[in-house]
């Protein structure tokens, strides 16, 4: 235990809450011995899957501010999967999640520079996102003042730098680097035991075994709300897992580019599910025929009807909105030609009965479009009666 600077020995009983790595404890003294009274309630938790039990976890670290999450640029390139990952598990534990990658004196061209865009979503989301280099020292001042009186724990994997960078905001420090075994290139982990080190500007890091071979255990049904990107896109089942529902909102948002895919991706991932978006601007299958349509070929990328059977589906409250969470079928009804003489089919939709108006495109089935444009009144697509009633 580290009591006021000093470190004592101290006797935990079986009855005590284990305490973990980062904890406030109470001691009491009793016989020259030091025991451990109670652990203070936690501010934050580091969990992970319990190695020993197929549903429990465990918490590696507890009042931690900060994981600083430690990717590098080129060698080895950036991975954003760790990072969603640890995103979630920090947010789960009221941890604050800071991203920083290391490396940047090896992109020597704005060409280089573009792997840094997948960072952006990061950004967007309002985490921090530090660049520097252990090498030069670049970007150190700006990691050392975020991290100024906190604590904090380092994650990443091996050959991203965390042990050159501890060592570039203290150099006191010495620690051990160079991750890469010559023999078979996989990082070695030197750390068996937790360790808090205590670095210059009163910077607190805790090093733990725990932390860096991190088994992700959580609800599937949790997760999603770790997404934050995904809470402004509505779902027609409130329990929407974003997967195989229809009306997923989410997976709508995806394929329109409004959620990055690395980051659905990552999301499935984590839950256990295979991605089921169809990637925008390739092909998707027509709910109602069953058709291979490719939106490309009629030269838009919002397209969702059949050129074969002309049917959609109802995705849009404006054309190319996708702010529907509807998800049914809509049946081609009408033919129209809109002002400035464009060609619009009228479609219905066959569950909430909304119609929208869709360009006909060029590959659109002639024939159908015909007996479409050409359809006796006998079977009106819109209710005669409210006419001159
Ligand atoms: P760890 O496994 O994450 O602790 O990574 P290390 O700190 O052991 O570093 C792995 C390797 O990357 C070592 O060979 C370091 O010399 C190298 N390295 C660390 N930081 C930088 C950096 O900023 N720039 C470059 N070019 N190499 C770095
Ligand atoms: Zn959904």
């Amino acid at each position: 235990m580290d009591c006021d600077g000093e470190t004592i020995e101290c006797q935990v009983r079986r009855a005590n809450e284990q305490p973990a790595v980062g904890d406030r404890v109470t001691l009491l003294a009793s016989g020259g011995l030091c025991f451990l009274d109670t652990v203070l309630p936690r501010r934050t938790v580091l969990t992970r899957a319990d190695p020993e039990s197929l549903s429990a976890t465990k918490t590696i670290a507890a009042n931690v501010d900060f994981a600083v999450i430690v990717v590098s640029v080129k060698a080895p390139p950036l991975h954003v999967r760790l990072i969603d990952r640890w995103m979630v598990i920090a947010q789960a534990g009221g941890v604050d999640p800071l991203i920083c990658v290391n490396k940047i004196d090896l992109l020597d061209s704005d060409e280089a520079r573009r792997e840094l865009d997948a960072l952006r979503p990061y950004e967007e989301l309002g985490v921090q996102v530090i660049e520097c280099s252990a090498s030069t020292g670049a970007g150190i001042e700006d990691l050392a003042s975020a991290l100024s009186s906190r604590l904090c724990v380092f994650v990443g994997h091996s050959g991203v730098g965390k042990s050159s960078i501890l060592n570039a905001l203290d150099p006191s420090l010495r620690l051990a680097t160079n991750a890469l075994r010559s023999s078979d290139g996989k990082g070695r982990h030197t750390t068996t035991a937790s360790t808090l080190y205590r670095l210059a500007n009163d910077i607190a890091v805790i090093d733990t075994p725990g932390v860096r071979e991190l088994g992700f255990r959580m609800d599937p049904r949790e997760v999603r709300w770790y997404f934050p990107e995904f809470q402004n896109h509505r779902c027609r089942f409130g329990d929407c897992s974003h997967t195989n529902e229809p009306g997923c909102g989410v997976k709508l948002a995806v394929r329109d580019g409004a959620i990055p895919r690395a980051r659905y991706e990552s999301y499935c991932r984590l839950i256990g599910a295979e991605p089921v978006v169809e990637p925008n601007g390739t092909s998707f299958r027509c709910i109602n025929c069953g058709e291979q349509v490719t939106p490309d070929d009629s030269g838009t990328r919002h397209r969702n009807h059949c050129p074969k059977c002309l049917w959609s589906v109802h995705l849009d409250h404006q054309p190319g909105d996708r702010a529907s969470c509807c998800g049914a079928p809509m049946e081609p009804v009408a033919v129209w030609v809109r002002k400035g003489g464009e060609w619009a089919i009228i479609h219905r939709c066959r569950e909430c009965g909304e119609l929208s108006s869709n360009r006909v495109a060029a590959d659109d089935n002639e024939m159908l479009l015909l007996s479409l444009a050409a359809k006796p009144l006998a079977q009106p697509p819109f209710p005669l009666e409210r006419l001159g009633g």
